[in-house]
């Protein structure tokens, strides 16, 4: 087998929830060019799914059946200062970011174990491991260090079943949750860090794929930081 076929993803069942929009799109995209056969779990389209739903989640598995490779993309963000953030914005942030990757990890997991194997790939961010500026986003920066965490917790947990889970942390990204011309962001968003630019969704899909596919077989619990330098200051 030659290196670019350890990509390929021919034959396997991926879902990637919230993949209607965003980075979710352009990761389902690319795991359809690498062979896969992809679903889209999301409030609108592919198998309708509210991943803060565990009953919601679990129907999805039913109807989609063995699935290889789960995508936990669907994410939520608002900026707001930490004592100005309702309890309500506060609980629906963790509830998107946490508890959606719990449930689908979960309900995904328990079928990938007992097939003997699969691979999962969390949707985390450059905010687990940095304070974004200028806005607030506190219940976000949580959220996502909790996310990157229980990457790690689950990798360790189910390696001896074959199932491998790994965390993708994007840098900035043009999309609806990322305003990146918007002039009061760019200048210590994009302008300030070593690239000077944002990527677009297309970016991350390939670092995805390999997350997912046998190219990053021996790896588990990693976080693949994509980000054009940001985090180096
Ligand atoms: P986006 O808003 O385009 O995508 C988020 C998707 O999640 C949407 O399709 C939305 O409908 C879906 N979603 C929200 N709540 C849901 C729920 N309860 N059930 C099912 N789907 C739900 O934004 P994006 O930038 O593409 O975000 C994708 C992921 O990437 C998120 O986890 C986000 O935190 C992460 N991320 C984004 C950036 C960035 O700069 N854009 C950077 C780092 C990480």
């Amino acid at each position: 087998m030659s290196v670019l076929d350890t990509f390929r993803l021919d034959g396997k069942v991926a879902v990637v929830t919230g993949g209607g929009s965003g980075i979710g799109a352009a990761v389902a995209t690319a795991l359809t060019e690498a062979g896969a056969e992809v679903v889209i779990a999301s409030r609108s389209q592919g198998v309708i799914t509210d991943v803060t739903d565990i009953d919601s989640v679990r129907a999805m598995v039913a109807e989609i059946g063995p699935i290889d490779v789960l995508v936990n993309n669907a994410g939520v963000c608002f900026h707001r200062p930490a004592l100005e953030v309702p309890d309500e914005e506060w609980r629906a942030v963790w509830d998107v970011n946490v508890d959606g990757v719990w449930n689908c990890s979960r309900v995904v997991g328990e079928q990938m174990i007992a097939r003997g194997g699969g691979a999962i790939v969390n949707i985390g961010s450059i905010s687990a491991q940095i304070v974004n500026r200028p806005q607030w986003q506190p219940a976000y920066n949580a959220s996502k260090a909790a996310v990157h965490q229980l990457t790690k917790s689950l990798a360790a947990e189910w390696a001896p079943h074959g199932v491998r889970v790994n965390a993708l942390a994007p840098g900035y990204v043009k999309t609806e949750m990322a305003p990146v011309d918007d002039p009061r962001f760019k200048p210590l968003w994009i302008d300030d860090p070593p690239m000077g630019r944002y990527a677009l969704p297309e970016e991350m899909g390939p670092s995805v794929v390999f997350l997912a596919s046998d190219a990053s077989s021996f790896m588990t619990g990693s976080v693949l930081v994509v980000d054009g330098g940001y985090t180096l200051w």
